[in-house]
């Protein structure tokens, strides 16, 4: 620990205002880096928006909020006593287990002394002069720190999308976003629930909620392709074997494509006899899970291809949907996979209830919300409660939601929204925002990829350079203009091979009114991204200014 840093530690924790990083976040970003920057002897602070630690796992608390990666992937793996101490026990990991499992990191690592509950950060400027981050938080406190690292992730309490439908102040029944839900039970036993949006919250929502209510109306704009999760409890030679092979995973998730171990076909699917074809897509159906879209290599990159599988999951809606009228409504046309893709526990199946009502917005979109309930241009639904299933503004809404101003004042949301969209350095950093880091930010494979995955190669690159900072007496680390040009455009082409961008959705921005458009996730593959931050981070931070002797004044 240097001088510096004896210094932080020698002061009351609740009088420090200055620290070497400030985090924002106490989700899977924001524990880990904080533990990983704490071990190397630096001053940290988290501040949290919440009263608990969770991030997004501690705010979506809708019915049947469940994770779409396995239990068993969907945790860190940077050490092997807290992957072997932790025990999940269904395939799919609940939202409420979730929370459990980041609650015993935080108490097992010993956090929350370093994390400032109940707390936002409004705004973070840079000062040139000080080589600073100024940070001020809503209880009109302003904080200091040399690294400014936000751990918001992609889709944020702070950026959910509650689309502006007239009518809704005046909504005599109660209404809720799945995205902030409250912590005490909701009771729907017999009440008339409206749930807008069948995206992955929709699809979890609906069939626990259909159970419940007397009377469930769907209002579905984009019909969903979904795959059975196929969710079971695990048992306890499985869970044994997995954690005797903690290493071989770790290393498996972390080289692979998606997060996962094991990678995608190497057929393409058009070459494949149709028959073997159907036979292999059956099997990943039953066996439930995304690993469809990985059966053949040319899914996401071949129209044709993904035609095929696309064909195949409308065929098992068809099978499902008893009502013609109904599963006609419920045919996807997208290519698969192109919007985030989702898992289900009877989703189709709820529709055969007889208290489901599924309205098909593009033929009769909504008018407004009446006191009694919600009017389309072809009925009245009258409703006791409104469920917005309506998403996020997602990747760069829970940064814009924080006023962060670089040097010269720029702030990030003009730089990027000024008709030239996002603009990153290895998704992790921007020109123009010296000491600045973005765990799983725009242009990274953060939201498609296996999360905590994505989260550790950031929070173990980022601990990793201010070390290298540290010991070098850099001062200030800065992407140059033309290293995230290039980055950018490498982004671009990676997402243009693919098909991903020929569809709307929350990840092109169409979502939100106004959004410029665009793709902003590095779709290269997470093994592959690794290699090429490390070996930019061998060679000296090449693509990055860092100046050694900037004449700092010191910041009292
Ligand atoms: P989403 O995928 O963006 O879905 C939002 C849904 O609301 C879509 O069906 C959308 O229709 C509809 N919608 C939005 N605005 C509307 C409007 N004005 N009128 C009518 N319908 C409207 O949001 P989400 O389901 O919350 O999921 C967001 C992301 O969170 C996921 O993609 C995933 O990354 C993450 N998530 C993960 C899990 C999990 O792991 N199981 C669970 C929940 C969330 P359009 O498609 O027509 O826009």
């Amino acid at each position: 620990m240097t001088a510096n840093q004896q210094q932080f530690y020698k002061i009351e924790k609740n009088q420090v205002t200055n620290f070497e990083a400030i985090v924002i976040g106490a989700g899977f970003s924001g524990l880990y880096m904080l533990n990983r920057l704490r071990e190397a002897g630096f001053s940290v602070r988290v501040y949290e928006k919440g009263n608990g630690v969770g991030g997004a796992w501690y705010w979506s608390r809708y019915p049947g909020a469940r994770c779409d990666s396995e239990s068993i992937y969907y945790n860190y793996t940077f050490s092997e006593e807290l992957y072997k101490e932790w025990t999940w026990s269904s395939r799919y990991p609940e939202q409420a287990e979730i929370l459990r499992y980041l609650n015993f990191v935080a108490d097992r690592l010993d956090l929350r002394q370093d994390i400032q509950f109940n707390t936002e950060i409004k705004a973070a400027h840079y000062d040139e002069t000080h080589n600073l981050w100024r940070i001020d938080l809503n209880d009109g406190t302003c904080v200091s720190a040399k690294y400014f690292i936000t751990g918001v992730g992609c889709l944020s309490v702070n950026a959910t999308n509650v689309p502006a439908i007239k009518g809704l102040d005046r909504f005599e029944g109660k209404w809720y976003h799945t995205g902030a839900w409250p912590h005490e039970k909701i009771d729907f036993k017999g009440k008339r629930v409206g749930v807008i949006g069948t995206g992955s919250s929709g699809v979890q929502a609906i069939p626990v909620i259909a159970q419940k209510a007397e009377h469930l109306t769907v209002f579905q704009r984009t019909p969903q392709y979904t795959i059975p999760a196929r969710n079971r409890p695990l048992d306890l030679e499985f869970i044994e074997k997995t954690k005797e092979n903690y290493s071989e995973i770790r290393r498996q998730m972390h080289e692979s494509f998606g997060g996962f171990p094991g990678n995608r076909g190497d057929r393409s699917a058009l070459e494949e006899p149709p028959e073997n074809r159907q036979s292999v897509y059956e099997a990943a159906w039953e066996a439930g899970g995304l690993a469809i879209r990985s059966t053949y290599k040319d899914i996401m990159t071949n129209e044709a291809a993904n035609n095929t599988v696309s064909d195949f999951l409308r065929s098992k809606i068809r099978e499902i949907v008893q009502d013609p009228e109904v599963h006609g409504k419920l045919m996807p046309t997208y290519f698969f996979a192109t919007k985030r893709p989702v898992l289900d526990t009877n989703y189709f199946e709820t529709y055969n209830r007889k208290n489901v009502t599924l309205v098909d917005l593009r033929k009769s979109p909504i008018e407004e919300i009446t006191p009694k309930g919600l009017r389309t241009t072809e009925a009245e639904y009258e409703l006791d409660f409104l469920v917005f299933a309506t998403g996020y503004d997602g990747v760069t809404g829970p940064l814009f939601k924080i006023d962060i101003r670089g040097k010269d004042g720029l702030s990030l949301k003009e730089k990027w929204e000024d008709g030239a969209l996002v603009k990153t350095y290895l998704g992790l950093s921007t020109a123009g925002f010296p000491n600045f880091f973005i765990i799983t930010g725009p242009e990274s494979p953060s939201v498609l990829s296996n999360v905590p995955v994505a989260i550790e190669q950031h929070v173990e690159w980022i601990g990793d350079c201010i070390q290298y900072l540290h010991d070098h007496g850099v001062e200030t680390i800065e992407a140059k203009a033309e290293a995230e040009e290039a980055w950018s455009k490498h982004c671009k082409e990676v997402a243009d091979s693919t098909l991903y961008t020929k569809t709307d959705s929350w990840l092109t921005g169409a979502n939100i009114a106004d959004k410029p458009r665009g793709f902003p996730i590095y779709i290269g593959g997470i093994g592959q991204y690794r290699q090429i931050i490390d070996e930019i981070a061998a060679k000296g931070y090449e693509g990055f200014s860092l100046v050694t002797h900037q004449k700092t004044k010191s910041y009292q």
